[in-house]
């Protein structure tokens, strides 16, 4: 299990933030959920919970760390730069997907913002990013 935990720290590094020590929710993976999809569900239950600082990531009971907020949008925004076209043409070619996705709705959290945008998908590599300076990532609607 030691060897899991180790594991799922490098696998989740990006995603963690070693400083943060506060949580108000725990998300648990399995040892085969991939980094993007962890990311992901990050992304949704800071999205549908703004007042989360920070999210225990914990593998079969175990803590593993502490994601927050910022940590995602960092992880995403650097991922976005490194990798900017991977994956994107498995899913498209993927048979049977088109009849499944679901509109996923995003918007900028900064006050007064109205910038939106709509995605068939979520890919945390190329999360929205508010076009006005400083604004950043946009946040996950429901
Ligand atoms: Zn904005």
């Amino acid at each position: 299990m030691d060897t899991d935990i180790a594991r799922a720290r490098g696998v989740y590094g990006r995603l963690i933030d070693p400083d943060a020590t506060g949580f108000g929710a725990r998300l648990d993976v399995t040892p085969d959920d991939r980094a993007d999809e962890v990311s992901l569900r990050l992304s949704r239950l800071f999205g549908e919970r703004p007042e989360l600082a920070g999210v225990m990531i914990r593998l079969g009971g175990r803590d593993v760390g502490v994601s927050t907020p910022a940590r995602l949008r960092a992880a995403a925004g650097q991922a976005n730069v490194a990798v900017p076209e991977a994956g994107m043409a498995d899913r498209a070619s993927l048979p049977g997907l088109s009849g499944q996705y679901r509109a996923i709705r995003f918007a900028c959290g900064s006050a007064g913002c109205g910038a939106a945008q709509t995605l068939s998908y979520y890919d945390p590599r190329l999360h929205p990013v508010c076009a006005e300076a400083g604004h950043g990532a946009m946040e996950l609607q429901r």
